[in-house]
């Protein structure tokens, strides 16, 4: 009998049956509250009956209009609404399937546009794991580990990870600004450097803000030597940090934006967004894919971005997330076992350190194990594995937010007693 690989047997032991909001219930009957919303796709909830009942009306008048050749109605209608969204420079848009395809886009336009060869990235960025896209992935030996050579052109800053560097921000900053002149000058000259490429909060590198020190920093240099500044916001974008896109908290200027994830609900669609006379630079005939821009993923898409704004999503993402992470500076209060929690509306994290700082990825899996026997889904990340991520869909209520706290208090309270390494002595804090 066929079966799944053994890398997805491991990943969970719930086979789900069907989901609705944030809860999603297994085959045994079991019911969760999830916290991942799927890596931050399912922004409306699973099964918003608005979104479904956009998917089913579509699926019945057409499903596939491959759109390098034909246009269709679901199409025009997105690009006038993600209009309504979108920062006023950037209007000309391209759409592909997912995170990966959309960065290997913007990888391509970048070169394409500038002629120049390289793109600088950041410690900590994950832009997905197709090769392009691996290759500017740095969140984590795991995603590049056995796939070499990878892509060249690729070079690799600091990003301002304050906590892990124990320093302020504003000093992390610096020297991460300090560092990129550095390879300017020494690895990547201005001439051969096309972009630089960031998440405005790194995701699977651990849910660490950016600031506007650093984007200021990044925009100033970018315009200085004529290099393009990329945000990828696949995971940041659609109003999961609390402003619709992640970049607007750093007063920050993209030249090219990236989105997936929440943007449909659930369907394979990423887009990437330029000014015209930017994206005109690309080669006819490089940019394009069979699926790309499918009918009934853009009817999904329109869907979610009346809801998001209907239901004011944005808003409740910023006021719910505050909430969560208030509860849980709360919980880091009362443990020695969380030594930052961070974030940004609803992508918040805690990051799991011994009393001297070294991360503890025993801790957040235990703990994850913990929250999942209590029925709450979370999710481990980080260079080092060990930062809890929480991303509910950005319909959580304040119950749903008070039950998950509740959760975690008691998953991280066992989880501390149920640790029986040696503990060194614990020092006066
Ligand atoms: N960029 C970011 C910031 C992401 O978080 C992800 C997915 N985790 C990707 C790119 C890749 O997206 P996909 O898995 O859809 O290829």
């Amino acid at each position: 009998m066929a079966q799944l690989s053994p890398i997805l047997k491991q990943a969970t032991p719930i086979t789900v049956s069907h989901a609705e909001g944030l809860v999603v219930v297994g085959e045994d009957g079991r019911r969760y509250l999830d916290f991942t919303a799927g890596i931050g796709v399912t922004s409306t909830g699973h099964c918003h009956p608005r979104v479904v009942r956009a998917i089913a009306d579509q699926a019945g008048k057409l499903i596939h209009g491959q759109y390098v050749t034909v246009k269709h109605r679901p199409l025009l209608t997105l690009c006038d609404r993600l209009e309504q969204v979108l920062p006023a420079h950037l209007r000309s848009l391209f759409f592909v399937n997912s995170g990966s395809e959309a960065m290997e886009a913007a990888l391509r336009l970048v070169r394409q546009a500038t002629g120049r060869p390289n793109v600088i990235v950041f410690h900590g960025g994950f832009h997905g794991r197709t090769v392009g896209a691996a290759s500017m992935t740095t969140s984590s030996t795991r995603f590049r580990t056995g796939y070499a050579p990878l892509m060249g052109g690729v070079h690799i800053a600091p990003f301002p990870h304050a906590y892990r560097y124990g320093w302020d921000e504003a000093e992390a900053t610096r020297f991460a600004l300090q560092e990129l002149d550095f390879l300017l000058a020494t690895v990547s000259s201005p001439d051969d450097t096309a972009a630089l490429v960031l998440e405005p909060v790194l995701g699977e590198g651990g849910f660490v803000p950016a600031n506007t020190a650093f984007l200021r920093g990044l925009r100033e240099r970018a315009d200085r030597h004529g290099f393009l500044l990329v945000a990828d916001e696949v995971q940041t974008g659609v109003g999961r940090t609390g402003r619709f896109w992640g970049h607007q908290h750093f007063d920050a200027r993209p030249d090219v934006l990236v989105a997936a994830k929440g943007l449909t609900s659930g369907l394979p669609l990423s887009f990437i967004a330029a000014p015209e006379a930017l994206m005109g630079k690309a080669l006819p005939g490089s940019q394009g894919g069979t699926y790309g821009g499918n009918a009934v993923a853009c009817a999904a898409a329109i869907a979610t971005l009346d809801v998001i704004e209907d239901e004011g999503l944005v808003g409740n993402a910023a006021f719910q997330g505050r909430r969560l992470a208030d509860g849980l500076r709360r919980i880091a209060a009362d443990n020695d076992v969380i030594g930052d929690v961070r974030g940004l509306g609803l992508m918040l994290g805690c990051e799991f350190a011994t009393p001297e700082g070294e991360p503890d990825p025993a801790a957040a899996l235990r703990v994850q194990q913990e929250a999942l026997g209590r029925g709450l889904l979370l999710q481990i990340g980080g260079p080092w594995r060990n930062v809890l991520r929480m991303l509910p869909a950005l319909v959580v209520t304040d119950q749903q937010v008070d039950e998950a706290l509740q959760i975690i208090s008691d998953a991280v309270k066992t989880a501390q007693s149920t640790d029986n390494r040696p503990q060194p002595p614990r020092p006066d804090r």
